[in-house]
């Protein structure tokens, strides 16, 4: 399978390999449910249904999503939004001003934000102009500093997934940690990344509550990746990063998935509806397809159809400025009564 051999130790930056992490008092003594006295962490004893310190490993939200995903809570990371995730990969293998790691743009803004924020170089090979990775060149930018590598699929903003061929070779050859970004694999057909885990040591994949299961105000990021990768992330994480309102909320919502089923498909039938309408509005000249929520269309000028859809009340995304993605707008699918005003504005516009 894996042509190098993977080692985890010579990826990690020596200081967190070497530190001692911070061991909070939830730590120490686990057991929640016991009938106990906690005078160990300075809380306020009178209850207010949040006066304690959350779970630093939220073992419920993990156990379910352990078994819905069919995998181990070892395996599983949370973050204060998948974008915490993205920091902590950072910070645990890109050492400053001398590590770099890869993405491909036109894709999500975060990676490249975040490798500014590390003073980690990032190195931009372009995606092909059917929105693929474009493996060779991807390989011939990496050297032995190329800590990471991003592959958002699907991908944001032009909404494709990615090859799954290529993707393979990708994690076959790569030295460093693959990152599938999956943010919105629940809208796709396709199979999650996770399946193949035990298969790919240098694989992360990262997933989020904010997108199909409709909870963006509560911030839960998910990681999936081996125990040893787990371990490091787990090593450097603030203690409590993921608050006791956002554990209770993602626990609830993981256990109506039935539910979150049927909004994911309303939301998809909307999408092809929408779909379908763009592409007979005459000034758009391409609709991408899309295995996500959202659809992104090229049309005439970007810029003056995004005002002109503002002074009607309706905030679409302006992506012209990124690379292959002139003119492009994105539209996010909406309730059908959005997604109604929006063609009927849109076909109106002159
Ligand atoms: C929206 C989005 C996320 C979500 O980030 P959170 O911090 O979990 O809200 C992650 N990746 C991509 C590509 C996204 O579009």
């Amino acid at each position: 399978m894996k042509t190098m051999i993977f080692q985890i130790d010579q990826l990690v930056r020596p200081n967190v390999a070497a530190l001692k992490p911070y061991s909070s008092a939830r730590d120490e003594f686990e057991d929640f449910d016991a009938d106990m006295v906690f005078i160990d962490a300075n809380e306020n004893p009178n209850e207010t249904d949040v006066n304690r310190y959350p779970d630093p490993q939220q073992r419920k939200v993990k156990e379910v999503l352990a078994k819905q995903q069919d995998t181990d809570v070892k395996n599983i990371l949370l973050g204060n939004g998948s974008d915490e995730v993205l920091d902590l990969l950072y910070r645990a293998f890109c050492e400053p001003a001398s590590d770099n790691v890869i993405t491909l743009p036109p894709t999500y803004g975060m990676y490249k934000v975040l490798a500014a924020i590390n003073n980690v170089e990032n190195r931009e090979v372009l995606l092909s102009p059917d929105f693929q990775p474009r493996v060779k060149d991807i390989l011939g930018a990496a050297d032995e500093r190329t800590k990471l590598l991003f592959l958002c699929s699907p991908n944001n903003p032009t909404g494709n997934s990615f090859s799954e061929d290529l993707v393979a070779e990708l994690l076959e050859q790569f030295a460093g940690l693959v990152v599938i970004d999956e943010a919105y694999i629940d809208f796709s057909g396709r199979e999650s990344w996770l399946k193949r885990l035990s298969d790919y040591p240098n694989l992360v994949i990262t997933q989020t509550l904010s997108k199909a299961y409709g909870m963006a105000g509560i911030r839960l990021g998910i990681c999936y990746a081996s125990e040893e990768i787990i371990a490091v992330l787990n090593k450097i994480k603030p203690p409590y990063n993921v608050n006791e309102l956002t554990q209770q909320r993602a626990w609830k919502r993981l256990l109506e998935s039935g539910k979150v089923g049927v909004e994911i498909g309303e939301i998809k039938e909307q999408k092809t509806r929408l779909y379908t309408e763009l592409q007979q509005v005459d000034y758009v000249a391409e609709v991408y397809p899309s295995d996500a929520n959202f659809i992104l269309a090229r049309v005439d000028d970007a810029g003056k159809r995004y005002d002109q859809l503002i002074s009607q009340g309706i905030v679409a995304r302006n992506r012209t400025t990124q690379p292959l993605c002139e003119n492009c707008l994105r539209f996010t699918v909406g309730t059908a009564e959005e997604n109604e005003k929006l063609i009927r504005v849109l076909r109106e516009l002159k």
